[in-house]
């Protein structure tokens, strides 16, 4: 293949005890799916449909512990928050799945962060615009290793927790989600086919809130590999 300009590297995730790595495709994100959460961004709590939004492939920033993630505090912010996820490695295609069909297409799990600029995404959402810019930024998806459902086995329940600082911030459990991820799964292949690559954050639960350069954030889901970033202040 030959490009007109140089061709960067395809965003990609280790996957934990191999050294294979897990090529990313899209990347969507579940708005509000759990309750708790939900009433803290001021929205209603009874079961619409779920709603989705999406990320740059290359938005990715996968780390390794032991290693800590350093993550550049974004441009264009004066409130950058922290959404702790489980992310759902998606390694089949699959279009208009039923929810009973939906786990079938999932690959594994793994922690992620939805890094979110709240002042943009609140001034687009008054002002009824799109999010993406409050959402799809460069490192804007932290994410650790992605556990293959083979070990796993399905997640379905278990705690979802983040600490700032050694100080507990979000805590949750998987069994809160609105949306659990065969339904969501069964809700997107509505309007995507999904394919192999694809990741789908799932939401996160409520105690979302800022950071700062200097910042240091843990995210664990049980059983899978913890996610530490810090914040570091922009190069300038
Ligand atoms: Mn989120």
């Amino acid at each position: 293949m030959q490009y007109a300009i140089p061709a960067w590297e395809l965003p990609s995730v280790p996957i934990a005890g191999s050294e294979a790595r897990f090529p990313v495709r899209h990347i969507y994100c579940v708005g509000r799916n759990y309750a708790e959460h939900t009433k803290e961004m001021g929205g209603d709590v009874t079961k619409e449909a779920p709603f989705f939004f999406m990320k740059s492939a290359d938005a990715i920033a996968p780390v390794v512990p032991p290693a800590v993630g350093r993550i550049e505090y974004p441009l264009a912010t004066s409130n950058y928050h922290h959404e702790i996820e489980l992310v759902v490695a998606i390694g089949r295609s699959g279009v208009k799945l039923a929810p009973g069909e939906a786990q079938s297409i999932v690959w594994g799990y793994a922690v992620g962060l939805d890094m979110t600029r709240r002042d943009l995404q609140h001034d687009m959402r008054e002002k009824k615009r799109p999010w993406d810019i409050g959402k799809s930024f460069a490192q804007a998806a932290p994410i650790a290793p992605i556990h293959p459902v083979t070990a796993t086995g399905v997640l379905s329940r278990g705690a979802i927790e983040l600490d700032v600082n050694g100080a507990a911030r979000q805590r949750g459990d998987l069994s809160d989600m609105i949306w659990d991820v065969p339904n969501m799964i069964a809700f997107l292949s509505q309007m995507y086919r999904l394919e192999p690559g694809d990741l789908i954050f799932t939401g996160t639960p409520s105690g979302v809130g800022a950071v700062k350069a200097g910042d240091r954030l843990e995210g664990r889901v049980a059983g899978l590999t913890p996610l530490s970033i810090e914040i570091v202040a922009p190069a300038s």
